[in-house]
């Protein structure tokens, strides 16, 4: 039986499984990292485009399956592991200089940590396909003046262009979620405007402006954003004090750190 705390959801739907391999577009010189193989469908997909696999799952049984299933093919290699304890640079710049590809039917329960996580990686891998839940989806592409646009959203935004791809029935997977989901590619951004110190200024001032939504900036950010700056900011771009937090672009947000 399918183990719900490890958010096993089977991708089973044929058409969708090979949908997605042909959105990917892999070729035998890619590299591959792909998390969550599960039971194997999609990876022996992947496989067969002849790119070297690299399939983790975290649970024994299925490992033993994916074992069974993936044996004949020469490139992949399964990997027991847990993808959030999993060092992709390190893994990965042993085997080869090229940047990665990952791809996944991933866990709901840990979407946010799982990109989270890729980020960090973001030197070594050159792009990202997801399937998530499609409100998942739609938090993280949304942008400012949408309700569902937070601080989650600008994060991601930062570092990537995600972009929908497909919407998947839920009668696609199996055992059935209440849910539709949605097949997503990252892009990783050419270059980042800001310096490692600037970057985590600016978060800070996302999550404190998104954690008090209903407050005015000018009091949400009181101790972190000097006043005579923010008023600067209101001034020069002609935007009210009185303004909420998800009215503004990361654009806006990052003026706010720049001023
Ligand atoms: N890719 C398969 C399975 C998707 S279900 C398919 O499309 O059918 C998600 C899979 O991720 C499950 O097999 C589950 O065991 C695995 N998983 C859950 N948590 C994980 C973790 N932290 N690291 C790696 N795999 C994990």
């Amino acid at each position: 039986m399918p183990k719900r705390s490890l958010g096993q959801v089977f991708l089973v739907d044929k058409n969708i499984q090979r949908k997605i391999i042909n959105f990917c577009g892999f070729v035998s010189e890619d590299y591959i990292l792909e998390i969550g193989a599960g039971r194997g469908e999609l990876s022996q997909l992947i496989a067969e485009t002849g790119a070297k696999l690299f399939a983790l799952e975290i649970d024994d049984v299925l490992f033993k399956e994916l074992k069974y299933r993936l044996n004949l093919f020469k490139n992949v290699k399964l990997i027991k592991r847990d993808i959030l304890k999993f060092n992709i640079r390190r893994y990965f710049n042993n085997i080869t200089d090229k940047k990665i590809r990952v791809i996944g039917n991933i866990p709901y329960y840990i979407t946010t940590s799982i990109i989270l996580h890729l980020i960090k990686y973001r030197d070594k891998i050159q792009d990202i396909f997801l399937t998530v839940q499609k409100e998942f989806a739609r938090r993280i592409t949304s942008t400012a003046g949408s309700s569902s646009y937070g601080a989650i959203s600008c994060y991601i935004q930062y570092y990537t262009e995600p972009q929908i791809l497909f919407y998947i029935k839920n009668r696609s997977f199996w055992p059935n979620p209440q849910i539709d989901s949605c097949f997503l590619r990252f892009k990783f951004k050419e270059n980042y405007p800001l310096s490692i110190n600037e970057e985590k200024k600016l978060f800070k001032i996302i999550r404190t402006a998104f954690s008090q939504r209903r407050k005015a900036l000018k009091n949400s950010l009181k101790k972190i954003v000097p006043s005579y700056k923010l008023e600067e900011f209101f001034r020069k771009t002609n935007i009210s004090p009185q303004i909420r937090p998800e009215d503004l672009s990361l654009k806006d947000f990052i003026s706010i750190l720049k001023i």
